[in-house]
């Protein structure tokens, strides 16, 4: 396995060595051009489907919808169960090539709304912003899969010996029964690619892919007290809320002395009636890790801090803390991937795309011109990438989705100029690793 990643690592370097000064492929972006409405018909059908994490019947509407895409893509489809049985599962395509290469694309299904949210955020269309909920996170990536597959099946592309497409419908809590699963099939794989949303232009500037991003975790405070009648007997009671409310504040911001980690207490509860002193009370928070060691030190530290004499004598507290999902660190392999995008958007400037392509842009077609991409070093977000590459085998990319903004927030939506260059970039992107993946084995 080890000499296996070393090979796929130098016939990487080689391939974006050869590619540094490739011409744009005509025939691919005016194919890529002509398959933009295809896409927003995508966007347009996934939308309207609302598919909350725990909107069971949203998400099986959803995965019934990829498996249907897929199949007519000619993959062979199947649902993987999900690892703590929760439905609908993974939705997996299979395509069987001629090459070499295997190589899995990812994304989710599941958003971070609730059930209504149609109602007060409609899909609709403003200039060059397309709105609806989960649009960008992560609707466009599974879009921008389609569209580039159905883009590499019209060019009778068939240079790999495996292609997996696979969408996970619980990556925005954490993906707890999927998670181990993308890293299984990660390590079957020379290459993953994943489609998280890159950030809207009028925002960030330019395009982006992403090299790294956070590991969650959950950190959850218990105090055990002792229940009482808070009218006839509070002083036989041990309140463990005002002691929880202590040890909140006692313990916010012990995470600034831990490099690399960040903690934030979100959710609390105490009590179960109005007239007794409660005896029980926990929080829960989010932790965020930028640093593999970091959680070991943090958990330490809170120890430490929750030791500490309480505010009310008698009660117990107890700290524990959860890693949930893997950092994801795309190292050298995953820079070489990136270079390989950077390059292939080097490819589109203002000269080989129509007016079509400029429109509502700010500063039209100069904004075009010379198409950037960004190499984004890290964010704080989470990403499923973290399981694919948590194996060490594959070289992983991520952020290959659609530019747009406020995910996760009010009034997300995707940039629609950014549709035929994401097509571009999937579909000249496989290509190049399929036909190189061909000459470093022979
Ligand atoms: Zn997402």
């Amino acid at each position: 396995m080890r000499v296996k990643s070393l090979a796929c690592t130098t016939l990487l370097v080689a391939m974006v060595s050869l590619s540094a000064f490739a011409a744009t492929d005509h025939p691919l972006l005016d194919a890529a051009r002509a398959q933009e409405s295809a896409v927003i018909q995508s966007l347009h059908d996934m939308v309207t489907i609302e598919s909350g994490s725990d909107d069971h019947a949203g998400l099986a509407k959803m995965a019934k919808y990829c498996e249907d895409r897929l199949r007519a893509l000619g993959a062979k489809v199947e649902v993987v169960p999900a690892a703590n049985g929760k439905p609908p599962g993974l939705v997996k395509g299979i395509f069987t090539g001629t090459g070499k290469l295997r190589i899995m694309l990812i994304a989710h299904m599941d958003t971070v709304y609730r059930e209504g949210i149609l109602k007060t955020e409609p899909y609709h269309r403003d200039g060059n912003k397309l709105f609806g909920p989960g649009i960008a996170d992560d609707k466009g990536g599974i879009a921008t899969i389609f569209g580039s597959l159905e883009l590499l099946k019209q060019q009778g592309w068939k240079d790999y010996a495996q292609l997996t497409v696979l969408f996970d419908a619980d990556e925005e809590i954490g993906s707890p029964g999927s998670g181990a699963i993308i890293g299984a099939l990660g390590s079957e794989n020379d290459v993953v690619l994943s489609y998280e949303p890159s950030p809207a232009k009028v925002v960030a500037g330019s395009e982006a892919v992403l090299l790294g991003a956070a590991g969650t975790g959950a950190v959850k405070l218990e105090v055990q007290g002792r229940a009482s009648h808070a009218g006839a007997a509070p002083e036989e009671g041990r309140n463990a809320l005002v002691e929880l409310a202590d040890q909140i504040l006692k313990t916010r911001d012990v995470y600034k002395t831990v490099p690399g980690m960040q903690m934030n207490w979100t959710m609390a509860n105490a009590g179960g009636a109005r007239n007794q002193i409660p005896g029980h009370a926990e929080a829960t928070g989010d932790v965020r890790i930028s640093d593999p060691a970091g959680p070991d030190k943090l958990l330490a530290a809170l120890k430490a801090k929750t030791a500490e004499p309480p505010l009310v004598p008698d009660t117990t507290t107890t700290i524990t803390l959860d890693v949930l999902r893997p950092m994801f660190v795309a190292g050298d392999r995953g820079m070489t991937l990136a270079k390989l995008a950077q390059s292939i958007y080097g490819e589109l400037h203002a000269g080989n795309l129509s007016v079509d392509d400029t429109r509502d842009m700010p500063g039209g077609a100069m904004a075009f011109s010379g198409r950037n991409l960004m190499l984004v070093p890290g964010t704080t977000g989470g990403t499923d990438a973290g399981f694919a590459a948590s194996s060490g085998k594959p070289a992983v990319l991520e952020g290959l989705g659609l530019a747009g903004w406020g995910y996760h927030a009010k009034n997300e939506y995707i940039e629609v100029d950014s549709i035929v260059p994401r097509l571009y970039l999937t579909s000249r992107m496989l290509i190049e690793l399929g036909s190189k993946a061909d000459v470093g084995t022979r």
